[in-house]
């Protein structure tokens, strides 16, 4: 089996919890080599990611790894919370630099995530593994793909470890990727991000918003499932193994599954794999 992680959202209802709780629980037993908690941007679930990656290493004894996004953040708060995480003797941060909430009015003291990363290091110096986010289908902000990769390898340059890829259902994006910004000399692990499929209008929701393309074939089927959740699921897991496949066998060194606190699409899709 590859080297997977799976990522959490901070829950803020006690039932939402209970969720995270029983699907820690189910995933653990898949033997992850850490799990990541998201982080929303100015400080809006701040105290939940630190409470929820407190929750995943001392409830459920699993190597974690906070989200730290530095839009809307000042650089006093984000040295605090880098001092908490060290001294929760956590080792792993996603640094990011989030997006800014509407209505927030103030960007902070960061203004891309490669600043995020050069003070991580600056502060806490080889103390964190950094991981930091890669577009294979480009960020939808970035002016255009060249510039998308130049600003990537700032990232790196600036002293991250790896990367985690948004998610995308062209194995050729990532290969296409990966061979651009090694050519630039970028040597570190780039990890895709997979999201299995569970809920097509969801699905559909995310992808517009992060602009992760779904292939029209794959719209077309789900679709024509309407709202038969369990075919919507089978094909899901189908599509989403045979992409994991072909990213594992062209190289890619681990997986990072999405899992939006659920158990079921995921091991599904590691089932298959199997
Ligand atoms: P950056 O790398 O700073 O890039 C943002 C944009 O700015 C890109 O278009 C880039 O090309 C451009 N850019 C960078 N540097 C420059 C420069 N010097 N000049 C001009 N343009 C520049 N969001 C959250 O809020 N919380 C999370 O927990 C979270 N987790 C994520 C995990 C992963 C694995 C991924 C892939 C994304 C995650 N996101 C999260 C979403 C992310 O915050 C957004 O995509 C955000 O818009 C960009 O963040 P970034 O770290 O990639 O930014």
């Amino acid at each position: 089996m590859p080297a997977i992680s799976f990522e959490f959202f901070p829950p803020k209802t006690d039932e939402q919890r209970t969720q995270l709780d029983k699907t820690a629980k189910e995933l653990k037993a898949l033997k992850p080599e850490y799990v990541s908690v998201t982080f929303g941007a100015g400080g809006s679930t701040l105290s939940y990611t630190s409470e929820t990656v407190a929750r995943l290493h001392q409830q459920h004894g699993l190597d974690v790894a906070p989200h730290l996004s530095c839009m809307g953040g000042t650089r006093k708060e984000i040295a605090e919370l880098l001092d908490t995480y060290r001294a929760a003797g956590y080792k792993r941060i996603v640094a990011l630099r989030g997006d800014l909430p509407s209505g927030m009015a103030t960007p902070g003291d960061f203004r891309y995530a490669a600043e995020l990363v050069r003070f991580i290091r600056q502060h806490s110096g080889d103390h964190f593994h950094v991981e930091v986010a890669a577009y294979p289908e480009m960020h939808p902000q970035a002016e255009d793909v060249q510039a998308d990769l130049r600003h990537f390898k700032a990232k790196i340059d600036a002293g991250a470890n790896g990367a985690i890829t948004q998610y995308f259902f062209n194995a050729d994006a990532y290969f296409c990727f990966v061979d651009d910004v090694r050519r630039m000399g970028v040597t570190v692990p780039i990890v895709p991000g997979i999201m299995p499929i569970s809920n097509y209008a969801q699905l559909k929701r995310f992808s517009d918003a992060c602009g992760a393309e779904i292939p029209r074939w794959i719209a077309k089927r789900m679709q024509a499932y309407y709202d038969d959740a369990d075919s919507i699921r089978a094909m899901g897991a189908e599509v989403v193994a045979q992409l994991c496949r072909r990213l594992l066998e062209g190289g890619a060194p681990a997986l990072h599954f999405y899992t939006l606190n659920r158990a079921k699409a995921t091991r599904a899709v590691l089932e298959q794999l199997h």
